[in-house]
């Protein structure tokens, strides 16, 4: 199997204080034949204290930068997490009509205009309205912005809502989870495997096992594996449970990427 952690972020990143430079170096040290640099854009992020934003000539320059040293030991992808909301598919058009990229992963951080980490999207809904509702979201961004090649830690809610119990299982959203789950088929996207729920105490990859079985079931293959690190010890965290997962759910490996293309 293709060994590349296909999520990392370096200080172009609103929440990460890493020079790109350490986790390439720390890629490399694992043995890591590819990476990706995903940092983070989000386009009107409601808490402007974290704007999550960052300019593309120095990141890329940075990345082209490292190639230069690095790029006989590892192929660095220039990659981009974009936050989706609704109301900003125009700026994430141009965005990408404007710059070059390898990689895309598409990540639902906020809905309805709030941030998840913070309360106010689960007040006054139960857990299970919550998590349809985000679901329901996810699935409107897979069918009107695909512009993203795998839709980062989709069930990314399951972190949040400060909920005792904070298991999601398939069998109570199949409905809105097949229907996703057809929609990337159908258009040529795909999944990650994000480790950072172990860091995040969840104790399992985000999606969990059920939610990647459907998505195989359904004809899903198209499949990355990221550690979300923001720091260079984070990179290729738990990295030997996902690819167990991944073999064990019935992948044949991971699926690389360049110029926003699945790479053969
Ligand atoms: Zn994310
Ligand atoms: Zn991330």
């Amino acid at each position: 199997m293709f060994y590349a952690d296909y999520h990392t972020h370096s200080s172009f990143s609103t929440d990460s204080e890493t020079p790109m430079e350490e986790t390439i170096k720390a890629a490399i040290g694992l043995g890591m034949k590819e990476i990706a640099v995903t940092d983070h854009i989000d386009f009107d992020f409601p808490d402007p204290a974290w704007p999550f934003l960052f300019d593309y000539a120095p990141y890329r320059a940075e990345v082209e930068r490292l190639r230069g040293i690095y790029g006989s030991q590892i192929s660095i992808l220039l990659g981009v997490e974009l936050g989706l909301q609704r109301h900003v598919y125009g700026e994430i058009d141009q965005f990408l009509k404007d710059n070059q990229f390898d990689f895309v992963i598409g990540s639902s951080h906020c809905v309805d205009q709030c941030d998840l980490c913070a309360p106010d999207f689960f007040v006054g809904k139960t857990k299970e309205e919550a998590y349809e509702a985000y679901f329901e979201d996810v699935l409107y961004h897979v069918e009107h912005c695909p512009v993203f090649n795998v839709y980062g830690h989709i069930d990314f809610i399951s972190r949040y809502g400060g909920y005792e119990d904070k298991t999601l299982s398939y069998a109570q959203y199949a409905p809105v989870l097949d229907n996703i789950f057809r929609a990337l088929i159908a258009q040529g996207k795909g999944l990650e495997i994000n480790t950072s729920g172990f860091r995040y105490g969840l104790n399992r990859t985000h999606p969990q096992v059920d939610l990647l079985k459907r998505y195989y079931e359904l004809g899903g293959r198209i499949l990355t594996v990221g550690s979300d690190a923001h720091k260079p010890e984070d990179i290729g965290a738990d990295f030997a449970v996902a690819y167990e997962l991944m073999k064990e759910v019935g992948f044949a490996d991971v699926t690389r990427f360049q110029n926003r293309m699945v790479r053969k």
